[in-house]
């Protein structure tokens, strides 16, 4: 007889419904859930096979590479910048990591774990990189891999990579780019940049489940893994196996989570029915509506004018106001989730995702309304009508015909 006593059995887990505004996971479509619903088959079966064949192309498309080394790590996003990261150093490579957020406060971590010499460069939180601070640090230490963050979550800023890719490259460096939350929000051209790596996650712009970690690997990078001295430190990451996997091989390495492999293919199929051109367009007025309507709350944005990503976008919590009270309200109120802000932004600032299917006008204005009435509750004085016009006024302004 077992010792422990069996337990109640409660009845189905009934999530309530949610808007996912924060810094991810983001909204999914119903086509993405249904699609993990579906009945399972073996990680061999020649259908999912073809479905992991069918990925990779789809996952080419939206990295724009021609890469043969793409594809979906099992793992969330931070298993992607792992998997980056071990497969490219070897202890005592050294790594210059770029820092202005969490993010790159992460890297900097797995980097020394898997035994870097990590040269950290940093940037306050708000702030972008300038090429040339890239350039002075490889000129004073020269580095194996580069690494940088696109779209870094805990701040809001759009790291520009196309110039630093190419500073990298003259000083003999591979430069490996964190676009968990951008990729499918702005622009990534992973081949036309000359990026050598590249990880990512399901769950932000691409609309899906957090699970699996969408990597690239270019031409240079595969050479500096066939070069290796070493083994891979990780085992479950190492690409070198993986790859055999993925590749026509179908060497068994692990079981892939074959109902977040169904997921991500629809998602990607989104995608690409969308196209990558109209995503970004539908992201950036989304970002310049929310912006707009909280500039007429009187709200500061926190991050660097010019450097703001749309999909994610940080909002100075007005003097006086609690963080926590008026998250909780959104969230009982209204079904919001946004994010608090993180290190020294904590209690300071809310982070607003606006990413893949969440990145809608209905869902605009429900937060602007809902944001207003909950600060205006609290006795600031605020035209929440006003704000709602303002986002409004920026999608209508967009659907006018262009003037010939
Ligand atoms: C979310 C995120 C990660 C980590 O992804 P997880 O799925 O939480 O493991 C890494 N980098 C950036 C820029 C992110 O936004």
């Amino acid at each position: 007889m077992p010792s422990k006593a069996r337990p109640a059995s409660p009845p189905p887990f009934e999530p309530p419904a949610r808007v996912l505004l924060g810094p991810g996971p983001s909204d999914v479509h119903p086509r993405v859930r249904e699609a993990m619903a579906k009945p399972l088959v073996g990680h061999l079966d020649p259908v999912f096979v073809a479905l992991m064949d069918e990925t990779q192309e789809l996952l080419r498309y939206v990295f724009q590479t021609e890469n043969r080394l793409t594809l979906a790590i099992s793992g969330t996003g931070s298993a992607g910048m792992e998997t980056a990261v071990v497969n490219l150093i070897e202890p005592g490579d050294r790594m210059l990591v770029c820092v202005n957020g969490v993010f790159g406060g992460r890297m900097v971590d797995v980097a020394e774990r898997a035994g870097a010499d990590v040269v950290a460069i940093e940037r306050p939180y708000g702030e972008a990189f300038d090429p040339d601070e890239i350039r002075q640090a490889l000129k004073a230490r020269p580095a194996k891999v580069v690494g940088i963050v696109q779209a870094e979550t805990s701040t809001g800023v759009w790291q520009p990579l196309e110039e630093i890719a190419q500073i990298a490259h003259e000083h003999g460096a591979l430069i490996l780019a964190d676009a968990v939350t951008a990729l499918a929000g702005v622009p990534l051209e992973v081949d036309e940049w000359s990026i050598d790596a590249v990880y990512s996650g399901t769950q932000k712009c691409l609309s899906c489940p957090p699970g699996l970690a969408p990597v690239t690997f270019g031409p240079r990078a595969l050479e500096a893994l066939m070069a290796r001295k070493t083994k891979v430190q990780s085992w479950y990451f190492d690409l070198t196996m993986i790859q055999r996997y993925w590749g026509s091989d179908r060497f068994y390495h692990h079981t892939a989570p074959i109902s977040m492999n169904y997921a991500l293919r629809e998602a990607l199929v989104l995608v690409a029915k969308e196209g990558l051109e109209a995503r970004h367009a539908r992201h950036a007025l989304c970002g310049r509506a929310l912006q707009a309507g909280l500039s007429a709350l009187n709200l500061d944005l926190a991050t660097q004018e010019g450097r703001r990503l749309p999909q994610l976008t940080c909002a100075r919590i007005p003097d006086g106001i609690d963080d926590l009270a008026v998250r909780k309200r959104l969230l009982a109120d209204w079904g919001i989730e946004i994010g608090g802000g993180l290190g020294p932004w904590k209690g300071k600032v809310w982070r607003v995702g606006l990413m893949g299917h969440g990145a809608r006008q209905p869902n605009v204005t429900l937060f602007l309304s809902a944001l207003g009435t909950c600060l205006r509750d609290l006795g600031l004085s605020i035209g929440v009508d006003q704000a709602v016009a303002a986002a409004n006024d920026v999608f209508a302004q967009e659907a006018e015909p262009a003037v010939v």
